[in-house]
């Protein structure tokens, strides 16, 4: 099958309320018609995700964000301009149109139209938005290949297999507020460059309740994960996969997987889970460590993906 007629099949698919996992450039989607709330609610069972963590809606063009939304300001298409299609989520007043489980109730709705031609083909042939999650079970690592996918939801109706994704980790989130915008989650999209477009609003708090599911743990690998921040002297390396980065912690481990060959930060994000899905699968390593880089730019979207991968193994 071609790829057009794999994006036909999977587009009815999605008409008929099925789900289909579908590339994007951040990562794999779990993808469903949005504005029907059975075949979302197939969504949260397949991936046994809580219903207080609402999912972002997939759309292809802005008379779909005109539906969903309710008066868009100004800005909301400035930032459309500049970052769409792209890893960006803009959380916005939802329309009485979105169904409330794909908001968990609330009366804001998460929106990004992706940078991925498969995803936006998909989109415009199933002639809905999609919400999508990513394609893995709750709190487990995030999918940048088909193969992840079928690992994790081997049971989903389809997968659209559109090769290895190039941005590799999730869309940078924020919301506008009357000063400009916060930032719900980080992503290869930074602050600066959205600065560009409209303030930071330093003033306004965000309240803990605003991104629901940013929990302290998430990314997470069923083996030990430790980053090479604070002391893993008592680490025995000989059984250990090194997440490298500056190629100077080499030394000793077992298994090297190097992230980048030019200390490119944005390499460290699009190959990071892929890195983390093969120390998974291999069955001489037991123990993942993670290289550390400094929190600024798309260094805080890679740290903050780390430090949940990393949270549950902290406390044992
Ligand atoms: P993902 O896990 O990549 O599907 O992203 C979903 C995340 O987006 C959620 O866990 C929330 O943190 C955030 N999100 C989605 N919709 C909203 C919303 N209406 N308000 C605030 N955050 C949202
Ligand atoms: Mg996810």
């Amino acid at each position: 099958m071609n790829n057009s007629v794999k994006i036909e099949l999977a587009a009815r698919y999605i008409r008929e309320g099925k789900l289909v996992a579908f590339p994007t450039e951040t990562v794999y989607g779990l993808g469903a018609n949005a504005l029907d709330s059975m075949a979302v609610a197939r969504i949260f069972e397949l991936k046994e995700r809580p219903f207080f963590d609402p999912l972002i809606i997939h759309i292809a063009c802005l008379e779909q964000l005109e539906k969903l939304v309710l008066h868009p300001p100004e800005t909301v298409y400035r930032l459309a301009e500049k970052f769409w299609p792209g890893p960006l989520t803009m959380v916005l007043p939802k329309s009485p149109l979105v169904p409330e489980i794909v908001t968990a109730g609330l009366p804001t709705v998460g929106i990004r139209m992706p940078g991925n031609a498969i995803a936006l083909e998909l989109i415009k042939k199933s002639d809905c938005p999609i919400a999508a999650p990513s394609a893995n079970k709750f709190g487990r690592i995030s999918p940048t290949t088909a193969a992840h996918v079928k690992k994790q939801l081997p049971n989903v109706d389809y997968i659209l297999d559109g090769g290895r994704t190039t941005v590799g980790i999730e869309s940078t989130i924020i919301r506008l507020t009357e000063y400009g915008f916060q930032i719900l989650r980080n992503g290869i999209i930074t602050q600066e460059n959205i600065e560009s477009i409209t303030p930071y609003d330093y003033r306004t708090e965000i309240e803990e309740l605003s991104a629901p599911g940013m929990m302290k743990s998430h990314y997470s690998p069923r083996k030990k994960l430790l980053i090479a921040d604070r002391k893993i002297a008592d680490i025995d390396k000989t059984r250990a996969g090194l997440m490298s980065f500056s190629g100077q912690l080499e030394h000793g481990y077992l298994k090297v997987a190097r992230l980048s060959e030019s200390m490119d930060l944005k390499d460290y994000a699009v190959n990071m889970f892929e890195a983390m899905h093969a120390f998974e699968d291999d069955p001489e390593v037991e123990v993942i460590i993670a290289e550390p880089v400094s929190e600024t730019g798309i260094g805080k979207a890679i740290m903050d993906r780390l430090r949940k991968a990393e949270y549950s193994w902290r406390q044992i």
